[in-house]
């Protein structure tokens, strides 16, 4: 590895050891089954297994779905995890128990999400959402309106035009917390206030922000939101994600997708709907029960680390990165596209590089593990139970190697991968 001759000594290897003997969260790394020689810095898009992950799925499968047979949707509790689950993430968004249901993946979610808002505002046909966002939202709701048939527009804002975008057309905002490339949080409490204030819902995405801030959604009054496990709650690919809707909607609350297991009665086999009470009725049909139990690790471990103690280190990595891509590699061509004050970002920090894929990549063959976004954004998650400060140096250490010596210009990194 390159060595740092002109650091100063807050930024040393010593430094960053230092950080991880005084680190209250260190136990927590050695409950994730990373391969030897890895630092991953992507957790903000797949968080890694934990063992307890790898344990219960093995179990799960073998022991109830492989001898249980059906009888384990009863002595397993299967039919019961959506709720379970749900309530213990409930926990670590600041939902109450019943407000939140563990089921499918969050654009399916978020269409009916949506779709519920909707309804619940007749009389309104405006959206207002932030153009930039992870495209499936826009995507979800371009195909909600479109079903819908009945007028409904979109009306995209970016983060400091939200404001101004709000009025008494608009029917919902339905916004994500903190944003998948550049990492700017938005004020929630402020903007559902505004919301309703001018009649309307707010909806919230939290795909990258649960499991990495304190997300507090009945302190800010939101009415419904999405989440997903797979993130920083390190559920497993594919994991499932959840619903919240506020206690206050769920009694007149109403979804498109009505199927059997958001039935009242499910196992009455009524020929027609009749929607369960309670957050139930956002189910639609069977679960995907091994991705479900396999997820329930992940949340468990966020839960015992506690959000705060985890946001403080995810921070004080964060910066650690930051400050060190700055005293390394401050004329390499890297520009900071997160935004500069800690506190106003999410888990991850993005730099914006003209051979940000090339790099990446060549990164990536140096096993340190990050991704990127189309055009020229590279993003660094910074997940706090298993990483070290000492990963975050060793991290910056590969980076300053990789421009030093040119190895990103080796052309097999410059062949674009379907997923990137
Ligand atoms: C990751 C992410 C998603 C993922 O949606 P899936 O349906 O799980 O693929 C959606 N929205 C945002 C903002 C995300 O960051």
């Amino acid at each position: 590895m390159a060595t740092a001759v002109h650091l100063p000594a807050t930024l040393s290897r010593e430094a960053a050891l230092a950080l991880d003997a005084a680190d209250p969260l260190a136990d927590f790394v050695g409950a994730f089954a990373l391969p030897e020689g890895v630092i991953y810095l992507n957790g903000n898009s797949l968080g890694p297994s934990p063992q307890a992950a790898l344990d219960r799925l093995e179990q799960s499968a073998r022991e109830e779905w492989s001898r249980g047979l059906v009888t384990s949707w009863n002595k397993a509790g299967w039919f019961q995890l959506p709720y379970q689950i749900g309530d213990r993430i409930a926990g670590l968004i600041g939902a109450a128990p019943g407000e939140v249901v563990m089921t499918d993946g969050v654009s399916l979610n978020l269409y009916r999400m949506v779709a519920a808002a909707l309804a619940l505002r007749p009389d309104r046909r405006v959206i207002v959402m932030e153009g930039s966002n992870f495209p499936t939202d826009n995507y979800v709701v371009q195909g909600l309106i479109g079903t819908l048939g009945r007028g409904h527009e979109i009306r995209f804002a970016e983060k400091d035009e939200i404001a101004g975008a709000i009025d008494a057309d608009v029917a919902a905002v339905v916004l994500t917390q903190v944003h998948y490339k550049s990492s700017h949080i938005l004020d929630m409490a402020g903007i559902t206030a505004q919301a309703q204030a001018a009649g309307a819902l707010a909806v919230w995405d939290l795909c990258h922000s649960a499991g990495a801030i304190p997300i507090d959604l009945n302190g800010c009054n939101v009415d419904f939101a999405v989440g997903c496990t797979y993130k920083y709650l390190n559920g497993g690919p594919g994991s499932p994600g959840f619903q919240f809707a506020a206690t206050r909607h769920q009694a007149t609350m109403a979804q498109p997708l009505t199927g059997w297991w958001g039935h009242a009665a499910p196992f009455a086999f009524d020929r027609d709907y009749a929607a369960a009470p309670g957050i139930g009725r956002m189910l639609t049909g069977t679960q995907p029960i091994l991705s479900m139990v396999a997820a329930e690790a992940g949340i468990d471990l966020a839960a015992s680390a506690g959000i705060a103690r985890a946001r403080a280190k995810s921070l004080a990595l964060g910066s650690l990165f930051q400050d060190l891509v700055q005293a390394r590699l401050g004329d390499a061509g890297f520009a900071l596209a997160s935004p500069a004050d800690a506190d106003a970002r999410g888990g991850h920090i993005a730099f914006d590089h003209p051979q940000g894929y090339p790099i990446m990549k060549a990164l990536i063959s140096r096993g340190v593990i990050g991704d990127f976004r189309a055009p020229t954004t590279m993003r660094f998650g910074f997940s706090p139970l298993y990483l070290r400060f000492a990963d975050i140096w060793d991290a910056v250490d590969v980076l300053a190697d990789v421009i030093e010596t040119g190895l990103w210009r080796d052309p097999q990194f410059a062949a674009v991968d379907a997923v990137t």
